[in-house]
């Protein structure tokens, strides 16, 4: 029996978490933050503990578990993770404990947990590094597998949990980036092999599912940047925002900006908590990186050198209030920057580019609006959009549905109108509602014969 039970990121994007039934033995995949309900919160606290895990989920930051740890939590043999980003990984510290179970993720991933787990001080979580292409058994029935696939934060995998009735697979998130940048593209040889031993289920990202196309590589991003680097130089300071997490675009701007005999500044808490990860884990080398500037005094400083050599810096760091649901930061810097919290003021002489793209929920886009303002009254040269997404498109969706042709489909990750997008497609596939796919909401579970 495979029953698939839905805690969070079905109704909207964000706080995912799924039970993967296999007769007896359950398998947790994921276990994220809702980010914009976490800015919020973090917003009226200056630290959060353990001991607030009751108001977490009373808020509906992190997925309510209660109920079923208490009916069935003695079933669960592992927490498995796909990827770093916080909406994935965020609840860990706070729900995994009591599971008394592994947590199995790749190296980053986890090193993103360590580092979480020192900031609510947690120790007593038995973390159990997996790498891609790699098996673990978590029961006398059931392996489960972390498969190489390309996203936005370094070292993310689709998990194929391996039981007698076929593999379930769980693809949150993915894009098929065929040149990645950093890391390698996806494993499609893999792949191949799991279809040919028999796919029961697939659960996959919807977040794109209603965008036509394909998404594109992030090779083209470091091209478009390139370009508009190149364009917007003039004897301009240029800085650069975008996520924190997406390392692989971190790294192309600073080769970029080398290539064109520019120094590099980055700046923010988070920037250096992703950096610090990824050269720990040797996903980038540690001389590529110049040290992250935390610290106000640290930027003020450094900003005032900035000032005094224009045209000879690229200054990378994150804007964003809430941006796609994996990362929110409130008053991060740019924002800081152009409401005067910092020793430098944008003008006529400098560049933002933006290589983000802004998820337009109400709040983000008023915060969006309000920074535009405000970069516009300075006089500087704005670029926006030097971005593609980290989530397949409808036509990449409709390739890992026939690659993998699962006997079941169930959507994640979106909402109704991103998972009915979903449906839609697999139809064109011989897909059927109900019979082979499947709408699954948060708090819903489903059996698939
Ligand atoms: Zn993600």
């Amino acid at each position: 029996m495979i029953k698939i039970k839905a805690f969070g990121g079905y109704n909207k994007i964000g706080k995912n978490m799924t039970a993967v039934y296999v007769d007896d033995d359950i398998i947790i995949t994921d276990m994220g933050a809702d980010v914009e309900k976490l800015v919020d919160f973090e917003g009226d606290k200056s630290f959060i503990s353990v001991k607030d895990t009751t108001t977490l989920v009373e808020n509906n930051v992190i997925p309510d578990d209660t109920d079923f740890f208490e009916n069935e939590g003695k079933k669960v043999k592992a927490i498995v993770l796909t990827h770093g980003h916080l909406d994935h990984i965020w609840a860990i510290p706070f729900l995994a404990d009591k599971y008394k179970c592994p947590v199995i993720g790749t190296p980053y991933t986890l090193k993103i947990i360590e580092n979480q787990m020192r900031n609510v001080k947690l120790r007593s979580l038995r973390l159990v590094k997996l790498n891609t292409g790699s098996k673990y058994r978590v029961s006398d029935g059931v392996e489960v597998e972390l498969v190489n696939i390309t996203h936005s934060i370094p070292n993310s995998s689709i998990i194929a949990i391996h039981t007698k009735y076929g593999a379930v697979l769980y693809a949150n998130d993915w894009k098929l980036d065929n040149t990645p940048t950093l890391g390698r593209k996806p494993d499609y040889e893999r792949f191949e092999q799991i279809k040919a031993e028999g796919v029961h289920a697939l659960i996959s990202d919807s977040t794109n599912a209603d965008q036509d196309g394909y998404t594109f590589s992030e090779s083209i991003v470091r091209t478009m940047l390139e370009d508009v680097i190149k364009k917007t130089m003039d004897n301009k300071t240029i800085f650069i925002t975008t996520f924190s997490s997406h390392i692989a675009r971190i790294k192309n701007i600073i080769e970029i900006s080398k290539k064109i005999n520019r120094h590099v500044m980055i700046f923010g808490r988070s920037m250096d908590m992703y950096i610090r990860a990824a050269i720990d884990t040797k996903i980038i080398e540690r001389g590529l990186i110049p040290t992250v500037a935390v610290r106000r005094e640290q930027i003020n400083e450094l900003l005032k050198y900035v000032r005094e050599r224009p045209g000879k810096y690229v200054v990378i760091c994150t804007y964003v209030v809430i941006c796609t649901g994996h990362q929110g930061e409130r008053g991060a810097f740019l924002d800081k920057l152009t409401t005067g919290q910092y020793a430098y003021r944008l003008s006529s002489e400098d560049a933002v580019i933006f290589s983000s793209r802004t998820i337009p929920t109400p709040l983000n886009i008023a915060n969006r609006d309000m920074l535009q303002k405000a970069l516009e009254s300075s006089g500087v040269n704005i670029a926006d959009n030097v971005h593609v997404s980290g989530h397949g498109s409808k036509n990449d969706l409709k390739i890992l549905l026939n690659m993998l042709k699962p006997k079941h489909y169930v959507p994640s990750h979106g909402g109704i109108s991103k998972l009915s997008a979903g449906i839609e497609l697999s139809k064109d596939l011989g897909y059927e509602l109900n019979k082979t796919a499947h709408l699954l909401l948060d708090g819903q579970e489903i059996e698939l014969a």
